[in-house]
């Protein structure tokens, strides 16, 4: 089966795992600090704090930012459903917002004026134009899930020019992974030391009465990554680019490829973008049929996603989301991913062309 995302590791990614595990410190240690050091290099971030996964990342960010029961948080419905849950994991309430189907993204000029805080999803890994909010909430909170080492006008993702914190993900079928592992971005030296807290049981060392002492001043979890996933981490973030630039070129091969079918590509990122390219998520008829086909002939081709609307858990839910629904009805997400070959690429292609066809 020729997965819709896998990683991309190699002898020094192993070597630099390997390297830990003969040392003394395997959990969060100097590894972890040379890993966000190095990601906030990159994105351009004053801060930033390394967790256990992405989904511990964006609840970090809402407790981080102080969202709790009262509050309102908007976030697309066509999103993984962490990009919800962390707003509901502190007692708030989640608005869900339809899409623009030009983008498949919210539409940033149409958000409500009632929030609290909004969790903007670079869907794919195109950006939410955050530049255009026609309103800003209180928090702005990014799930960057998909758009590590995407780029706006205003720099990389993650440098938080229009929000508060930015949330990534380094599961394996993202751009870079760290087997399990998740990352927040913030210039506020504040929103820093809650996210160092929150992963970290809540606990404030109380030095000053004894070198043991300390107090645990919030609820909170063990979110930590390894030294092992961090130096896995460092060593994926320097071969970032020459992801991104296979990623782009698969994607462009696609648009190429799909031109005489009756599919309709992802959207591009407008000039002065640079789109993160996790998924390549194209529009088709039958797709129900057309899923079946390709997994039968081998193309794990996924659908991101069931709308968060349509989800048990977001039940009763307020609003309607038709272009969020009519999307979701022809969505699959083709393989996409740096060790993909043309030779499977064709493949791809090929049979999608004959699923068409039936
Ligand atoms: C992957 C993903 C997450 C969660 O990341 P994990 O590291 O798997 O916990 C959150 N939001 C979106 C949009 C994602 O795709």
């Amino acid at each position: 089966m020729i997965p819709y995302g896998r990683q991309s590791v190699d002898d020094d990614d192993i070597g630099a795992v390997v390297g830990v595990l003969k040392g003394d410190w395997l959990t969060q240690g100097p590894h972890v600090t040379e890993f966000e050091d190095a990601f906030a290099a990159r994105v351009g971030a004053r801060h930033a704090v390394a967790f256990a996964n992405g989904t511990a990342a964006l609840h970090g960010a809402c407790v981080a930012a102080e969202l709790g029961p009262g509050h309102v948080v908007a976030t697309s419905t066509l999103s993984f459903v962490a990009s919800a849950n962390c707003a509901r994991c502190v007692g708030a309430d989640v608005r869900l917002l339809d899409i623009d189907p030009q983008t498949l993204n919210m539409d940033p000029r149409a958000l409500p004026t009632d929030l609290d805080a909004l969790v903007a999803v670079h869907y794919a890994g195109l950006p939410v134009d955050l530049a255009r909010l026609g309103h800003r909430p209180r928090v702005v909170i990014e799930d960057a899930a998909h758009a590590v080492g995407a780029i706006t006008p205003d720099g990389p993702v993650g440098n938080c020019a229009h929000s508060d914190l930015c949330c990534f993900s380094f599961h394996p079928v993202k751009t870079m992974t760290t087997g399990e592992g998740g990352m927040v971005t913030t210039n506020d030296d504040a929103l820093a030391a809650r996210l160092r807290r929150f992963r970290h049981h809540g606990i404030e060392p109380r030095p000053e009465q004894g070198g043991w002492v300390y107090d645990v001043v919030e609820l909170a979890y063990n979110a930590r990554l390894t030294d092992l996933q961090a130096a896995l981490g460092t060593s994926q973030l320097s071969k970032l680019d020459r992801f991104l630039d296979r990623r782009q070129a698969l994607a462009d091969r696609y648009d190429v490829l799909l031109a005489d079918l009756p599919v309709k590509c992802p959207p591009r990122a407008p000039t002065g973008f640079r789109h993160g390219l996790h998924l390549y998520p194209v529009r088709v008829a039958r797709r129900a049929e057309v899923y079946a086909a390709l997994r039968d002939a081998g193309i794990g081709v996924q659908v991101h996603y069931v709308p968060i609307h349509q989800l048990s858990v977001s039940q009763p839910v307020v609003g309607s989301f038709p272009n969020a629904d009519a999307t979701y009805a022809e969505l699959l997400s083709l393989p996409l991913f740096a060790d993909l070959t043309e030779t499977e690429q064709d493949e791809v292609v090929a049979a999608l062309g004959d699923a068409l066809a039936r």
